[in-house]
């Protein structure tokens, strides 16, 4: 048992329950690693939400709201740690939500399945073909999903998938809590913000938008000054350390 005085808690407990959803499957062992990642970043970003990453968050609503055909694709970590909050951005949204693995495997994806439609998600069924310009598995996708989408939410996506998607044309919005990654320096607007506290957000945010306002905000997306804020965020943190 995990005593809830413990300084560091809350990411005792979602490392237990990461580590439980690699035990059953959902999350892949390499999965464990990008958590790891994920957790390093947000120490030195000081795990909070920066002002960079909240204006980011509202132009990822703003994205949502003037998309035609919207997609929110699901990695094992993102249902392990988000399920509930993935059910609430598609309520608000009307985003299709498509299962997309990395680590691709049916057995998987009917598990995480199984986990998102338990939150209350609709999760995308039907044919899957080889649209996303990448060898082997990693270029599946549904055809009426990512295929046919114009605008893709990737939490905790690989690099080259982000970058194969943003060649095929398309807005993609990533959340990725490190500002070197080829996903964040690649995206159309990288979200540099936890997960858990980044889906709930631009939920919030789209909940009071509304479309002109929203026009505006999507003119112009200038991703690179989100990483350059959160490396700012970073080196300002770091700096006051030595002080
Ligand atoms: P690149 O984009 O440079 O190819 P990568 O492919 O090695 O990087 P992955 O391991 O595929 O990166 O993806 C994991 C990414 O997700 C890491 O950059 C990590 O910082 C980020 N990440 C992990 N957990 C979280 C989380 N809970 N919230 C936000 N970001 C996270
Ligand atoms: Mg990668």
């Amino acid at each position: 048992m995990i005593p809830t005085s413990h300084p560091r808690y809350k990411s005792l407990i979602t490392r237990e329950r990461m580590a439980t959803c690699a035990r059953s499957g959902v999350v892949a062992m390499e999965g464990l690693t990008a958590h790891g990642r994920g957790e390093a970043f947000d120490y030195l970003i000081g795990e909070v939400t920066t002002p960079g990453a909240a204006e980011a968050e509202r132009i990822a609503a703003a994205l949502f709201l003037t998309a035609k055909h919207p997609v929110i694709s699901v990695n094992g970590n993102t249902a392990a740690l988000c399920a509930d909050a993935i059910a609430e951005l598609q309520a608000v949204s009307g985003a299709i939500v498509e299962v997309n693995l990395f680590h691709r495997t049916e057995e998987r994806i009917l598990k995480i399945t199984a986990i998102l439609t338990k939150a209350g998600c609709t999760v995308i069924d039907g044919p899957v073909a080889r649209c996303i310009p990448l060898e082997h598995d990693r270029g599946l996708c549904h055809i009426d999903g990512i295929a046919t989408a114009d605008v893709i939410l990737v939490p905790l996506e690989d690099g080259d998938r982000a970058a194969a998607l943003v060649s095929m044309n398309k807005t993609v919005i990533a959340i990725d809590l490190n500002p070197l990654s080829r996903t964040t320096q690649t995206a159309t607007l990288p979200v540099i913000d936890e997960v858990t506290r980044a889906i709930p957000a631009i939920t919030r945010e789209l909940k009071g938008l509304d479309r002109k306002t929203a026009e505006t905000l999507v003119r112009d997306i200038d991703g690179k000054k989100y990483v350059r804020d959160a490396i700012m965020t970073i080196k300002g943190r770091l700096i006051d350390v030595l002080d």
